[in-house]
């Protein structure tokens, strides 16, 4: 793509249009299919970057929307960038803001220019556009930043959402020509995004405009926002083929064990989920495609490690009777434990179907999770 940016493919899976491969980006490469924990305000919460490491992580995301907020882009800058700020040498993606504005905000007021509303924090009125946005992802510094996309809730008339695609398609060419002006043009990859919600067409329409402008990078946006299973997967299914083979496929906001297959199957590459850090939080682990609620009274006198085979730091060195305990006290360690966890079991997933795609059996090897869900 440039110097800084490559991807690849390694191998195909013949039953499927699955493919592992390779991305690289400015602070190292990302073996896909891969997961993506989510450093929301520029932090994986309770894991600190070196146990971040130890989970197999490559690419980190943090959240545009959040960071303006708190503690505002110049003084990441200042700092020296989110790596340094963060102290996460690797690679790193930014969103846009896009979805956090539409599902988050309350009195927000969208027109072609782009979205205004109130900041949760303080109530001061925030002007978010493609161009800001764009500056603020250079300002942050990550090597893969995204369009600023408009998000239509679930469900949405058909109307609304040709009507927010088409405005996408418009933005995302702002965005193109605004982050072509800046320093970073270079260094940070822009990825665009398909809209489109519930519609097979209007996705199609979507993912064959922005196949013509030739992105390093391209993304399925708006799914995950409530609708039912059956509709990301068919979405999914029939959007992903659409997607120029040669460029990485990134499925926003999606990561449980039958999703990622699934995906993975379609050809997506990249995933994002809050879901194990937020669980963890909750007390729940994430074994052997199962989700567990540590404060179950059979984990009471359980002295096993979650999953004995896991290699994590939470695995070698407790057991669920201790993380039982953790999560009944509400101690603060029984988070970033719990986090460790399934953070590396979710990326163990992703790895084990990439090594199930390299070796040509990830169809067989998977079958359980490619089927429709129960
Ligand atoms: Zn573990």
């Amino acid at each position: 793509m440039n110097q800084f940016f490559e991807y690849y493919t390694q191998a195909i899976c013949p039953d499927t249009g699955a493919r592992a491969g390779v991305f690289r980006t400015p602070h190292g490469i990302v073996e896909t299919p891969r997961f993506m924990p989510v450093g929301t305000l520029a932090n994986v919460k309770t894991v600190t970057p070196d146990q971040l490491r130890g989970t197999g992580a490559q690419m980190v995301l943090a959240n545009t929307y959040h960071l303006h907020l708190q503690p505002g882009e110049d003084i990441v800058a200042e700092a020296g960038g989110l790596h340094r700020f963060m102290g996460w040498d690797g690679p790193m993606l930014t969103d846009s803001g896009g979805f956090q504005v539409f599902s988050l905000s309350q009195m927000r007021t969208i027109t072609e220019e782009g979205v205004t509303f109130r900041s949760p924090r303080d109530g001061a009125r925030i002007n978010l556009t493609p161009e800001r946005s764009i500056e603020i992802q250079n300002a942050l510094g990550a090597d893969v930043i995204m369009a600023f996309d408009e998000c239509p809730p679930y469900p949405a008339s058909r109307e609304a959402v040709e009507l927010a695609t088409a405005r996408t398609e418009r933005w995302l060419k702002r965005c193109i020509d605004h982050h072509r002006k800046s320093s970073q043009a270079q260094r940070q990859a822009l990825f665009g995004i398909v809209q489109g919600g519930v519609y097979p067409d209007l996705r199609a329409q979507a993912a064959a405009s922005l196949q013509k402008l030739d992105l390093p990078g391209y993304a399925i946006g708006g799914v995950s926002v409530g609708e039912p299973p059956e509709l990301i997967e068919a979405i999914v299914k029939a959007t992903t083929p659409l997607l120029p083979e040669h460029k990485p496929r990134y499925l926003m906001g999606v990561g449980t064990y039958r999703e990622m297959a699934q995906a993975i199957a379609s050809g997506i590459d990249l995933f994002d989920c809050v879901i194990p850090t937020r669980l963890g939080r909750h007390g729940a682990a994430f074994v052997r495609g199962e989700r567990w609620n540590l404060k179950n009274a059979r984990f009471r006198r359980d002295y096993a490690p979650l999953d004995e085979e896991c290699p994590c730091y939470t695995c070698q060195n407790f057991s669920r009777a201790y993380l039982s305990h953790l999560v009944r006290s509400q101690e603060l360690l029984a988070y970033t434990l719990l986090s460790i966890h399934n953070i590396t079991e979710l990326i163990r997933f992703t790895q084990r179907i990439r090594q199930s795609i390299l070796d040509g059996c990830f169809a067989q090897e998977f079958a359980a999770w490619l089927k429709p869900a129960p």
